[in-house]
């Protein structure tokens, strides 16, 4: 276990220098206190000290982004040739490149996750999904349509939706606004960016980017604040065309309740219970040293998370020890600190809520083989949990059923396919899942019957901004990523011309 004795001497000059400036609302490209001058605390969660008060929007702020959003769609945006909007989504992904390890910790003190791994995984993916979506407006062409009426000409414009409301959370801050902001400029969306409340921090940072790459005013706008008010305004707001979601799905539920009210477009990427499965005949050393990494990632904290492992019973021993071997080499601490593989539970709240599925597992006579303890020592300001491991829970058990959303694995056995596809698809998520299996037939028919809308056959947890990425039945609708990541930015207009 291990802290930094002060985690701000491990940040940059830049970093440093943006921390020290006022964290305001930025609303056409001004940075802005919020119309009722409020702000709200963001915390480091691996020690629970102030980071920075930042302003937090209320509904006038909401009124007066959506306002200028709404006159950026109709501004020099719209006039702007495809040539011009992918120069600067491209800068856009050149910035963030040039101030990658500002991002990363800033992201990492603001979140608790490791600096190194947000380098790596956030940052890589902010990059490549404004560098893959840059290329998308110059090839957003329309159809001409052989309609069986004399005379007519009749084509299709790809136009773009509108004003986005871009409701994100804190698990992956950066990499979930640029998900869905390139997309958005990429169909010439304009955009409102409400970052979650625990960690506003890098979208900030973005904010500055954006400006310095050429986004004119009102392209991007960008709201800290919390979800009941600003998020909640968004919703409800009737200049808004689309809002583009990802977190609970309590949460994605309600919005689109609120979104019917008004036919908004909603998309929503929501939680998973991601079954993780090993064969016996699979490379047992790979899969299970896998398995530890699809959990423990990030702390669990990932809708992605393998965190349902399932076995074929005649290795469950053997997979075991090899996943508590590479857990107990896995490093608690703060995210600033080099070696740290787990940072903490993003706040109180959650770690509450996490320890608590581990504690009734507990009482229930679920067997806790490894951790399921808070970290002390120099992580007692933290919220930080051990990497835990859960056995002998049985399907209807809620350690089973629901989404923990913390670093606590859950393993289980099966002995046939179908007994584990009928197992594995008898949950209301559809997120992701994993096989592992040397079988190459046994690999495809298990990747078919699984009701995931990812699947990774001998990995896990890989992403590319060129494939698909979105849930089955309540994992959510819409893809992030890929083709079909860009179709829901966009609107088809039809033009008949009579050219008789
Ligand atoms: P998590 O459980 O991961 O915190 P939430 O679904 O609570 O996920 O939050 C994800 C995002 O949704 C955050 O930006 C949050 O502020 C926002 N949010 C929460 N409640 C609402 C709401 N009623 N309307 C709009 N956005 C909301």
């Amino acid at each position: 276990m291990n802290l930094p004795l002060d985690p701000l001497k491990h940040l940059s000059v830049n970093a440093r220098a943006f921390l020290k400036q006022p964290m305001k609302l930025m609303i056409d490209n001004q940075f802005v206190d919020a119309c009722e001058g409020k702000v709200f605390p963001t915390y480091d969660p691996a020690t629970s000290q102030l980071i920075a008060n930042v302003s937090e929007a209320g509904i006038a702020d909401v009124e007066v982004a959506v306002a200028s959003a709404n006159r950026a769609l109709v501004g020099p945006w719209a006039k702007m040739l495809p040539n011009e909007r992918e120069a600067i989504i491209r800068r856009l992904a050149d910035l963030i490149e040039k101030h990658a390890d500002d991002l990363a910790q800033i992201e990492s003190l603001d979140s608790g996750k490791p600096a190194a791994q947000i380098r790596a995984v956030d940052i890589e993916l902010s990059i490549g999904a404004l560098r893959y979506n840059a290329g998308w407006p110059t090839k957003l062409h329309g159809q001409t349509i052989p309609v069986s009426a004399p005379e007519m000409h009749v084509y299709t414009r790809r136009e773009p939706l509108g004003v986005i409301a871009a409701i994100v959370p804190w698990n992956f801050p950066l990499c979930q606004a640029c998900f869905k902001l390139a997309p958005a400029l990429a169909a010439g969306c304009t955009v409102v960016l409400k970052p979650a409340e625990q960690t506003p921090l890098s979208a900030l940072f973005l904010a500055n980017l954006a400006i310095e790459a050429g986004l004119p005013p009102g392209v991007l706008n960008v709201l800290p604040g919390f979800g009941k008010v600003a998020g909640q305004a968004l919703v409800e707001h009737p200049g808004v065309a689309k809002i583009a979601f990802t977190g609970s799905e309590a949460v994605g539920k309600h919005i689109v309740r609120t979104a019917a009210s008004d036919l908004k477009h909603v998309s929503m990427e929501l939680g998973g219970k991601n079954p993780n499965v090993i064969f016996a005949d699979a490379d047992l050393d790979k899969a299970a040293a896998s398995a530890a990494m699809a959990i423990f990632f990030y702390s669990g904290q990932v809708c992605a998370a393998g965190s349902r492992l399932m076995v074929e019973r005649k290795v469950y021993e053997r997979v075991l020890e090899i996943v508590m071997a590479e857990t107990a080499k896995l490093k608690v601490g703060h995210g600033l600190s080099p070696d740290t593989f787990l940072g903490p539970l993003i706040s109180a709240d959650q770690f509450s809520r996490v320890s608590g599925f581990v504690e009734r597992a507990k009482a229930q006579g679920i067997e806790c083989v490894m951790g399921g303890n808070k970290a002390g020592g120099a992580l007692s300001d933290g919220h930080f949990l051990e990497p835990t491991i859960l056995l002998n829970a049985s399907d209807n058990q809620e350690v089973v059923a629901d989404e923990i959303f913390g670093p606590v694995l859950v393993v289980q056995t099966f002995d046939s396919i179908d007994e584990l596809t009928t197992r594995a698809n008898n949950t209301g998520f559809g997120l992701s899942a994993g096989v592992w299996t040397r079988d190459v037939g046994k690999a495809h028919k298990v990747a078919a019957a699984l009701q995931a809308g990812t699947v990774w056959i001998n990995t896990y947890g890989n992403f590319d901004c060129a494939a698909p990425w979105g849930g089955y039945k309540q994992s959510g609708y819409g893809r992030d990523n890929g083709a079909e990541g860009i179709e829901k930015f966009l609107q088809t207009k039809t033009v008949w011309t009579n050219c008789n």
